[in-house]
């Protein structure tokens, strides 16, 4: 059903799998087709689009009329799993979802349709063009498909927009009305879902594929440098903020924390990188702790599109909050004065922990103050 160009442009459908497996059926075929030297391009191409991805640009449509062309998503997955940071998957989801979204606005209903259908297993009902759907009640005819609520619900719940919410859609015996553009949002969001759960096995790589990994390996560290927190580990307790330590300390000791504060404390905590897992461990000594809410709650901070999970609030926000004890006078550390964010704190903590720094004194050489707090 879907033309060549298709293939390249939905690599999650069945026949873009399907042409792939024919080649090469398993990573490991793949690794070995990909080192012969006539498939060096296939190499080539999947680094350019790992890079495009980690550069937040727009990813080329490789069409060089040759069946090979449908191995270049795979082997930018390949080299992405091989390098394993989930900042980089999630770059990839973003770009490669976006793209397809792009080519699905081109798209008839009938190929929409069969993609979400075919790839996903997604249950739909078609009611018709324009016309046909004048017979409807007004409210339900700008909806061009009906989606069964559970497959609705595989990707809605992660847009975190009123629109996307299963109590402010129309539904009809167990079908959402859905219009053709969210249609292709959702089937986009699902493929961004598959790269981002998906896990492999990696083979072993030839060499120039492994040179191309260690070289956008290499990148990677300077571009999310500047803003990527110090990796989560159990003894970062010990840079954590006055205002996180204290919640922190609160909410595993079984204390219950208002609603701002468990926010703050799961959103800071998500942010540097803790599982959605031991998230929910830190809050489950609390008196009103109900498993399902607490798992909902925290898979709604953590699960906007990967990389842009809900920011935790800032040093003004807490204040305003009273939820920052610096400011009311209850902790003190002299880093506060030099930041805005709970995040910048703890990843300077976190760095001068590593390196053994203990004397403070450097910030009021290095740092502008940025708060009075005493
Ligand atoms: S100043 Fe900012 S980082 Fe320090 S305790 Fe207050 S809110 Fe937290």
């Amino acid at each position: 059903m879907l033309t060549r160009i298709q293939m390249l442009q939905y690599p999650f459908s069945v026949e873009a799998r399907r042409k792939s497996q024919t080649i090469a059926r398993d990573f490991r075929r793949l690794s070995k087709f990909l080192g012969e030297s006539e498939n060096r391009y296939i190499v080539e191409e999947a680094g350019e689009r790992v890079v495009k991805a980690l550069d937040q640009q727009s990813i080329r449509l490789v069409n060089t009329n040759d069946e090979r062309d449908v191995l270049i998503y795979p082997t930018a997955r390949l080299i992405v799993e091989k390098i394993g940071n989930a900042r980089l998957r999630s770059y990839q989801a973003v770009a490669e979802s976006k793209a397809v979204q792009k080519y699905l606005s081109r798209e008839s209903s009938d190929i929409v349709q069969y993609l979400a259908e075919s790839s996903f297993g997604w249950k739909l009902e078609y009611q018709g063009k324009i016309l046909d759907r004048s017979d409807l009640s007004p409210i339900l005819q700008p909806f061009e498909f009906k989606i069964a609520f559970e497959n609705f619900l595989e990707v809605a719940p992660k847009f975190h927009v009123d629109k996307w919410k299963l109590v402010n859609r129309h539904m009809d015996k167990g079908m959402v009305y859905v219009a053709k553009r969210e249609l292709e949002r959702l089937i986009s969001g699902k493929f961004s879902d598959l790269i981002l759960t998906g896990s492999y096995e990696v083979p072993t790589l030839p060499t120039r594929l492994t040179e191309i990994v260690q070289s956008i390996d290499a990148e990677l560290a300077g571009k999310l440098k500047s803003t990527q927190p110090i990796e989560y580990k159990k003894e970062s307790t010990h840079a954590f903020p006055p205002c996180i330590s204290i919640m922190y300390k609160e909410s595993t000791a079984g204390k219950n924390l208002a609603h701002d504060a468990r926010f703050a404390l799961a959103a800071f905590l998500l942010r540097i990188g803790m599982s959605e897992q031991d998230v929910m461990g830190v809050f489950k000594a609390a008196p009103d702790y109900v498993r399902s809410l607490a798992e909902y709650q925290v898979r709604h901070i953590s699960s906007k599109s990967a990389g842009e999970g809900y920011n935790p609030p800032s040093c003004k926000k807490l204040q305003v909050n009273s939820l920052c004890p610096v400011y009311l006078g209850a902790a003190w550390d002299a880093l506060c004065e030099y930041v805005l964010h709970p995040l910048e704190f703890y990843n300077t903590r976190a760095w001068e922990q590593s390196k053994n720094i203990d004397d403070h004194s450097w910030y009021s050489r290095k740092k502008k103050r940025k708060q009075t707090l005493k």
